[in-house]
């Protein structure tokens, strides 16, 4: 195995889910439904399986998957993307993600992004051979996560490429303001850095979070330097399918795929005309979604704080921070191995997406996205 990735042992989601698997633990680590996605994209999906659909699609994607991936844009952000050639169908935004740095980042170049981060960047990055530079985000007094504007500033410098940017923010539920969003725009324009944008939580924010979900893009002058990346497997609840989609102008779109052709060459057939359909469906679905995660949410959520965790700001995604000082815990990754025996329960600690280990020690992150009848019964094992 390479040097640069030795750091990186076994996701923590494979080892948390095989861990429930053994001990029969409600699994509210890895986030995953536990419930099908819309019926029209099944039987769209299983439709295209009978109907000839089965060899290699166009590499930038299926014409009509990039048409809907652009008209979708448009209803709901007021973004126009071409969808011929400023749109690429990938393999999840795992892929989008890897493509776009291994596309634009040279050995050395810097990524800034805000820790914690989804466990795939730091490996993207290092995959690149470029180098991170975290921004801590921090919950403040009222559980709310924020940045410290000079700490973003000082992690932007000459060698700065591209920021890497999650909103609605996995793990810690953050959705980001337009103010902060103006931070980071500001600093990309001066730095002469291009943005990727990771929002495939875009349709996961509630109606008590502190702003409606903002695309970096749609800000003044950063349609042209950023690549914004979704997928299927959130909004569609489909995780194992691995439909995503990176858009933008198509210098950075066509980088992209200059990579990506490489990596998978393209992706799933059949399953590339069901997403159409899936985001063709009307207002009523995606509304629908998300509001029944947030039932979802406030039912664990109020489980959580029975069972005595500190329980922290929840505004998008489908997860919940947790502090486990007020419970003992002092150590997230120790508390989790243990949950399982103690409490039939498993969650992810949140310290492995920080490379400011004290910053994440005492925070561990459960997923809501199960049927409310599997949350009542990981409530119920939680209790004291
Ligand atoms: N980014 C974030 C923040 C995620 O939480 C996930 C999903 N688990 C991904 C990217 C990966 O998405 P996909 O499954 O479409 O590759
Ligand atoms: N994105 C999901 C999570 O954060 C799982 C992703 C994965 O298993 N790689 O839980």
């Amino acid at each position: 195995l390479v040097e640069r990735m030795r750091p990186f042992g076994t996701t923590i989601f494979a080892t948390m889910s095989a861990l429930a698997v053994k001990t029969g633990a409600v699994n509210l680590g890895q986030g995953f439904p536990d419930t099908d996605g819309p019926t029209e994209m099944l039987d769209a999906a299983a439709a295209a399986l009978r109907a000839g659909f089965n060899q290699y699609p166009p590499g930038p994607g299926m014409p009509v998957l990039r048409e809907a991936v652009a008209a979708h844009q448009r209803r709901f952000w007021g973004l126009e993307y071409d969808p011929d050639g400023e749109v690429v169908v990938t393999a999840g935004a795992t892929e989008a993600i890897a493509a776009a740095i291994l596309a634009l980042c040279e050995p050395g170049d810097e990524v800034v992004c805000f820790e914690p981060y989804y466990d795939s960047y730091a490996a993207s990055i290092a995959l690149a051979r470029a180098t991170r530079r975290p921004v801590t985000l921090r919950p403040g007094p009222d559980g709310r996560y924020a940045f410290d504007p000079d700490q973003l500033r000082a992690a932007f410098g000459p060698r700065t490429r591209l920021v890497l940017l999650n909103s609605p923010h996995n793990p810690t539920g953050k959705v980001f303001t337009r103010d902060e969003l103006q931070l980071v725009a500001d600093l990309c324009q001066e730095f002469g850095a291009y943005a990727v944008t990771d929002e495939v939580y875009e349709h996961l924010v509630f109606d008590d979070a502190g702003s409606p979900h903002v695309p970096l893009a749609s800000l003044p002058g950063m349609r042209e330097r950023t690549l914004r990346i979704s997928s299927a497997g959130k909004t569609f609840s489909c995780t194992g399918w691995k439909i995503g989609w990176a858009s933008g102008p198509a210098s950075l779109v066509s980088a992209v795929l200059r990579v990506k052709q490489f990596l998978t060459f393209v992706n799933a057939g059949p399953l590339q005309p069901a997403v159409a359909v899936a985001l063709n469906l009307p207002d009523a679905y995606f509304t629908g979604f998300t509001t029944g995660l947030q039932s979802q949410r406030d039912q664990l959520r109020a489980g959580l704080a029975d069972a005595g965790f500190g329980v922290l700001q929840a505004e998008g995604t489908y997860f919940i921070t947790t502090d486990i000082r007020p419970l003992g815990g002092t150590d997230g990754v120790e508390f989790c191995l243990g949950l399982p025996e103690r409490s039939g329960v498993v969650a992810i600690p949140s310290q492995v997406f920080y490379d400011d280990k004290d910053a994440g020690r005492h925070l561990i992150r459960f997923a809501f996205c199960k049927r409310p009848e599997v949350i009542a019964d990981a409530v119920t094992r939680l209790k004291p």
